[in-house]
């Protein structure tokens, strides 16, 4: 990373700076700083245009499954691209890749699933089924049974709608958002909202609850659906309480609310699951997923409906004339075929058993570094885990985010040749799931110094 005034005129870094506008990035930092340019992957591995190597422990964004050299989907999308590089599914138009990955998918389903809706993003999969909501609700006669209910720290996109379900403040702060009818109940982190001495069971109780409270204030005959990603990911690794989704749907079902499940990131073995549904006993009615679907080689989601659904789409859509919703990229053949590869090497390569068996170092590994004086809570399961930074333990009470600790402890694991990705006051791991146990006890370790690196940082008063 070349800073400031030593960015040389036509460098990468400067051109970046001159034209490029990042997500997610802070653009005054981004103009002092510059980018961070990556020029290859090998394996779990990526390689900037310096030549500097990482481990990338956090799978890019959540996504790169199989790392970053799978020559096998190199040769998926080449073939593809040879036999028909595009083709759209309007108006009944289909390919072989798409019908085989659908019916894969509902083969691999948590719950009983009757079609798949193709998309690019995890956003316009869950905007799709945001629409699917007020569509179904419509067909059945129910025309005011359209509020949404997600829960404040979720992720679930960046769109107009998938950003309003999102539960974080940057996301809505600035945008006028959230949408009108998208309401947020309570985050069920024990860590953050649990009372002194209270168990986890309560802690559920009191969220179920909460949610019903929410329900009844608003008329249950005007809500539509509930949102929730089974392990919230990005909002920062949080595991439900023990019977949560048990009490949630239960309340779900006293009041005919729909449940979507988001597997963007839990889906395909992240959580030693199939899909984080599995590890909860989540039993929803439609299902969106993304990232390791394709193994982040291509962009391409899904949102897989339930009979019920689709049964009141194949109503609506017959009497108006068509279903009007649909992405010139819906079911893209290379995107399809890329993803269909990924599926077949997950099973092939038993990338399930993998991760069941390597997990348990990770969390371990983890675990050893809870005691450290900079680290409030470890939080995780199967190949996902985040250590939340603290200024006192005891207090739980956060650093000053001017001082942006957590991305300083990001910046000196990158240092010592790990990408991790610190968001807010915590630090995320979530490596390829193709990683051996002997790289996870390294990656944790390089983070371990980079937590003393910032301790020292501290000490010596920045
Ligand atoms: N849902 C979840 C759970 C996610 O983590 C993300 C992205 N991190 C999304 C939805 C949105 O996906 P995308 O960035 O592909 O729109």
């Amino acid at each position: 990373m070349i800073g400031g005034n030593d960015r040389r005129a036509n460098s990468l870094e400067a051109r970046d700076v001159a034209t490029i506008l990042h997500p997610y990035t802070n653009p005054v930092v981004h103009e002092a700083d510059g980018p961070l340019v990556l020029a290859r992957g090998d394996g779990i591995h990526v390689i900037d245009s310096e030549g500097n190597r990482y481990v990338e422990a956090l799978a890019g964004l959540f996504c790169a499954s199989l790392g970053f050299s799978e020559s096998r989907l190199v040769e998926a999308a080449h073939r593809q691209m040879q036999a028909l590089p595009f083709y759209h599914s309007f108006g009944g138009r289909s390919h072989e890749p798409a019908i085989e990955l659908s019916e894969r998918l509902i083969a691999m389903a948590p719950v009983p699933m009757s079609k798949v809706f193709f998309a690019n993003s995890g956003s316009e999969a869950n905007d799709t089924a945001i629409k699917l909501v007020w569509y179904y609700h419509n067909a059945i006669g129910k025309p005011r049974k359209k509020k949404i209910i997600s829960r404040q720290r979720a992720y679930h996109g960046v769109t107009v709608a998938s950003a309003s379900l999102t539960g974080l403040p940057y996301t809505h702060k600035a945008f006028d958002l959230p949408l009108a009818g998208i309401l947020h109940t309570d985050c069920p982190s024990l860590y953050h909202h649990g009372l002194p001495g209270e168990t986890e069971e309560q802690f559920a109780t009191r969220c179920a609850q909460s949610l019903e409270a929410l329900i009844l204030g608003e008329d249950p005959d005007t809500i539509g659906a509930f949102f929730a990603e089974p392990l919230m990911a990005s909002g920062g690794c949080i595991v439900p309480p023990a019977t949560y989704y048990e009490k949630i749907q239960a309340v779900l079902r006293r009041y005919d609310i729909l449940l979507i499940a988001d597997e963007v990131i839990c889906g395909f073995g992240r959580l030693g699951t199939l899909f984080g549904s599995e590890a909860f006993g989540l039993k929803p009615d439609m299902i969106s997923m993304a990232k390791q679907l394709s193994a982040g080689y291509q962009p391409i989601s899904a949102l897989m409906v339930n009979e019920t659904i689709y049964g009141a789409v194949r109503e609506q859509g017959g009497a108006i004339g068509t279903f009007g919703h649909g992405f010139t990229y819906s079911g893209h053949p290379v995107a399809t075929a890329v993803a269909l590869e990924t599926l077949r090497i997950y099973e092939e390569r038993d990338i399930l058993g993998h991760v069941r068996a390597v997990a348990p170092v990770m969390q371990a590994a983890l675990d050893g570094l809870a005691g450290h004086p900079l680290v409030g809570d470890k939080r995780g399961m199967g190949l996902i885990g985040a250590l939340e930074i603290t200024s006192d333990k005891a207090t739980k009470t956060p650093f000053d985010p001017a001082l942006g600790v957590a991305a300083k402890v990001g910046k000196f694991a990158q240092a010592r040749g790990v990408i991790t990705r610190a968001m807010g006051d915590m630090i995320h791991l979530c490596p390829p799931l193709i990683i051996t146990a002997d790289e996870i006890r390294d990656v944790v370790a390089k983070i371990g110094g980079a937590l003393d690196d910032t301790l020292s940082w501290l000490e010596r008063g920045n």
